[in-house]
């Protein structure tokens, strides 16, 4: 006899909620990662997020050996793959944590499926946020469609404490593997971005120097791109290479150790905490966000066909430094600021008039973070279109948020070559002399005021009268 456990968004073994519970049934566990047909030709996906992946799962097969584990792992449709190894090693339960996408959902129904008609145990659980999209509802037990009573009703909610370390697993040996991935062997390009040491130890390092930096001063420098004073834990996230619990439970505990005057510090971050499992509950109740907009007077606006300016964008060489600079450091690293990302995909759908699907898939196809509902709430925050999103008139001047955020014009030097040497005054305005800032540097190829009005005016033209 033995279980599966089937590795999905949780590539850690440290408190690993469905991990836990499959070693605690004390029958031998056999640890399995699917990799799906589809990763190497969707739109959202690309070789930067999948390198992270691949250097995450062979840590994974490390970490597993200290448990007496064996990562196996296999390449097709996940039920077929699963539906064979329950065959191959006769497993009785198979045990996972719920993906929270509409894609992880499809197949966990066909799972199940195939559990109650072949009379195998189907163990589910939920692991990703600390609070599940149903225990977070009205008083009327409907979804929040707004961040701050959303927010409220989170932080009041008793949080999940983490699991202790799992029992051994002892994989019974024999079992077939594909070797373990390379970015080759998945037939993909080696990422062009210098990413992030991927893996499970990596994410706790991560964790520590955040606990004790960057999250002690968030709530004054977080804004600041050039400051780097943000705790890097997305990726993390998103491949569950530390739990979520865990980060809380750190993090709380520095709060109650640090100086009372410091503690908004910690209240803010754990308020972002709150944001991701928001965009999370979005697409759980409204997965058509995926389609179309959230807010229905918005659907169907006129955008503009990408052209030259969607390259411009893409590449960064727009003439607009802190666009670029943000743009840059995207391709150069599978990362953007946060500010910045607002700020450049304001820029894409209110300065280019261009549909934020098309910078949602730039996003997920450069972000080593890339979380489907981060993102797209992200991108129709900044659109004007998404729940709680930003009202369409207020629009992001790139110029005035480069003076407010980037002052000294430090993070647009560090991510664009050209303007090492240009005085930083000249990255908060046009040039007035309709000369590029510096030598092969481009002009900007659109005027911020005069775009800001068609915004406004195609906005107001959409509008449904009420
Ligand atoms: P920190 O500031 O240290 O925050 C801690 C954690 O809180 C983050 O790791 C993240 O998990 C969560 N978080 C913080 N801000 C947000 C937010 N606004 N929304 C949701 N979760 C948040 N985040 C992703 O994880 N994946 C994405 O694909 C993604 N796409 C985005 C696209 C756009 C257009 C915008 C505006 C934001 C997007 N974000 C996304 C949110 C945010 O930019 C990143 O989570 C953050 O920059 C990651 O850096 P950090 O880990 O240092 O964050």
């Amino acid at each position: 006899d033995c279980v599966i456990h089937w590795f999905r968004r949780d590539l850690r073994i440290s408190d690993n909620t469905a991990l836990w519970h499959a070693a605690k049934r004390g029958l031998p566990v056999v640890p399995v990662y699917i990799r799906s047909e589809w990763k190497n030709h969707h739109a959202w996906t690309g070789s930067n997020r999948q390198a992270f992946l691949c250097g995450s799962l062979e840590s994974l097969a490390k970490n597993l050996q200290t448990l007496a584990g064996e990562l196996i792992i296999r390449k097709g449709e996940a039920v077929n793959e699963l539906a064979t190894l329950i065959q191959e090693t006769g497993a009785k339960a198979i045990f996972y944590n719920s993906d929270p996408d509409p894609f992880g959902k499809k197949v966990e129904a066909e799972l199940r499926d195939y559990c109650s008609e072949n009379g195998i145990e189907c163990c589910a659980f939920h692991d990703v946020t600390l609070h599940a999209p149903g225990e977070v509802l009205t008083k009327s037990e409907q979804p929040y469609r707004v961040f701050t009573p959303y927010s409220k009703s989170w932080l009041e909610l008793e949080k999940p404490s983490p699991h202790p370390k799992p029992g051994p697993l002892h994989t019974p040996s024999g079992i077939h593997s594909l070797e373990l991935p390379t970015i080759r062997t998945w037939g993909l390009k080696e990422p062009e971005a210098e990413i992030l040491t991927p893996g499970e130890h990596a994410a706790r390092q991560r964790l520590k120097s955040a606990i004790s930096g960057t999250v002690q001063r968030y709530q004054e420098l977080r804004d600041l791109p050039a400051e780097e004073a943000t705790s890097r834990l997305s990726q993390d996230l998103r491949f569950g290479l530390i739990s979520i619990r865990t980060v809380y439970q750190r993090v709380m505990q520095a709060r109650e150790t640090c100086k009372p005057t410091e503690r908004k510090n910690i209240d803010t971050f754990i308020k972002e905490l709150a944001w991701r499992e928001f965009y999370m509950a979005i697409l759980h109740h409204f997965p058509d966000v995926l389609k179309h907009e959230f807010n229905e007077d918005w659907r169907g606006l006129p955008w503009n066909e990408p052209g030259e300016s969607f390259e411009a964008w893409k590449e960064g060489k727009t003439g607009f430094p802190i666009i670029d600079a943000g743009m840059r450091q995207l391709k150069q690293t599978g990362f953007m600021h946060n500010r910045v990302r607002m700020i450049t995909a304001m820029f894409l759908t209110k300065d280019l008039h261009l549909d934020w699907k098309l910078g949602e898939s730039w996003f997920m196809q450069h972000l080593v973070d890339g979380e489907i509902a981060s993102n797209n709430g992200g991108w129709q925050w900044s659109a004007g279109t998404g729940a709680d999103a930003a009202p369409y008139f207020r629009i992001q001047n790139p110029w005035t948020q480069t003076e407010r955020y980037d002052p000294a014009g430090k993070y647009i030097k560090r991510w664009v070559e050209e303007l090492k040497d240009v005085p930083a005054e000249r990255f908060m305005a046009p040039p007035k002399n309709g000369r590029p800032i510096a030598d092969g540097y481009p002009l900007p190829i659109v005027d911020h005021k005069t775009e800001r009005e068609k915004t406004l005016a195609i906005f107001k033209k959409h509008r449904p009268a009420k």
